[in-house]
């Protein structure tokens, strides 16, 4: 079968590649993959800064963010048919089986020795076919065949935001009314849209123009777009409730703390490069504690965030019937990889690579 493979940690060695058909152990399934979404992460791997090829393998097979129908039950599979649409999630647990991964919050792995499927040692969903254990698999409603595949995506700002509700409600009386996004990327989008689904006011920045698709698409949902070249963050006079730090930029992120009110909280959502200037600590650590401020790092979401995820995309979708659907900028098989894991252009936002019809 046809595979989007790499040599992880070698630069340019993205292509097609022809690999033996998968074949689903006991409690495993076998995937028809309809199509994957493309990220920086997939960008990064590609020019060999991350990835971690199988055990015993010099190739990966790319693309956690899947829609994909069941094909084959292996042995010992239960609630799931030949035919159903599902998502699988991305990571699995570690060697060790951790006190986290041993109670399904692998995403909150101690050890660090987790396997992630087209990241780190276990292939992914870039391919005809794929196989997974069957545990963590979650079956997705069928108005979803064609948009299921930004759940993935979507699952990253789930968890943030449900933990970020849990933190603050653990300490102290939490109403909030206004959130900040900085980003407007895939995760900025649906960040605004899981927000703008919970009643909240939302502004969203980024460095696009106002009439940009990625502003046209934060405002239909009711949010604000500011353009942060006309409205620097340094201008906004108003203090949020809480900010989703999803530029993966260091000096935004480090702006973020002042973006905040008295018991406001931040979650940070990107890889921030380390090589830039530390800034005035000591301002961030007195902010922090004279203003009863909350600062968490979240990544990678276990299945109870796919779960309620599938359900908050499925009413994004019913709100804002044009959204997801708009937010694909661009579809292409697999045959070109060169070409569809590349951004060709500014107003690209999700680009998908399609194996299967739905
Ligand atoms: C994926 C996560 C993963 C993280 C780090 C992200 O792109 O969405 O599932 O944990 O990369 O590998």
């Amino acid at each position: 079968m046809k595979a989007v493979t790499v040599n992880p940690k070698t630069k340019d060695s993205l292509r097609l590649q022809d690999v033996p058909l998968p074949v689903p152990g006991k409690r495993e399934v076998l995937l028809k993959v309809l199509r994957v979404g493309i990220c920086g992460t997939d960008r990064d791997i590609i020019s060999g800064f991350y990835g971690e090829a199988p055990s015993g393998s010099d190739y990966l097979i790319l693309g956690h963010e899947s829609l994909c129908r069941i094909e084959k039950l292996g042995k010992g599979v239960r609630d799931l048919k030949v035919g159903d649409l599902v998502v699988p999630t991305v990571r699995r647990s570690c060697p060790e089986n951790c006190i986290s991964c041993k109670n399904h919050e692998s995403d909150m792995c101690y050890t660090g020795h987790y396997f992630e499927h087209g990241i780190k040692g276990l292939n992914g969903f870039a391919a005809e076919f794929a196989k997974s254990d069957s545990n963590y698999i979650v079956k997705m409603p069928e108005s979803l065949s064609e948009l299921g595949v930004l759940l993935e995506p979507l699952t990253v700002v789930e968890k943030g935001l449900i933990q970020t509700y849990s933190l603050q409600k653990s300490r102290l009386i939490w109403e909030p009314q206004r959130a900040l996004v900085l980003g407007a990327g895939p995760v900025g989008i649906l960040a605004t849209a899981l927000l703008r689904l919970r009643g909240l006011e939302v502004d969203t920045v980024a460095t696009r123009s106002k009439d940009s698709l990625k502003a046209r698409l934060v405002e239909s949902t009711g949010a604000t777009y500011l353009n942060s070249k006309e409205t620097p963050l340094s201008s906004l006079d108003f203090k949020y409730d809480f900010v989703f730090e999803i530029t993966g930029n260091p000096g935004v992120a480090y702006s973020a703390q002042d973006l905040i009110r008295v018991n406001g909280i931040v979650c940070y959502l990107g890889i921030y490069r380390e090589d830039q200037e530390t800034q005035n600590v000591g301002k961030v650590f007195t902010e922090l504690v004279l203003g009863n401020k909350l600062h968490f790092g979240s990544v990678n979401a276990n299945i109870s965030y796919f779960q309620s995820g599938a359900k908050d995309l499925t009413k994004i979708n019913k709100k804002w019937p044009s959204l997801l659907a708009s937010m694909i900028t661009r579809k292409a098989g697999p045959e070109d990889p060169q070409k569809i894991y590349n951004p060709d252009s500014e107003e690209d936002i999700k680009s998908i690579v399609e194996f299967a019809e739905s």
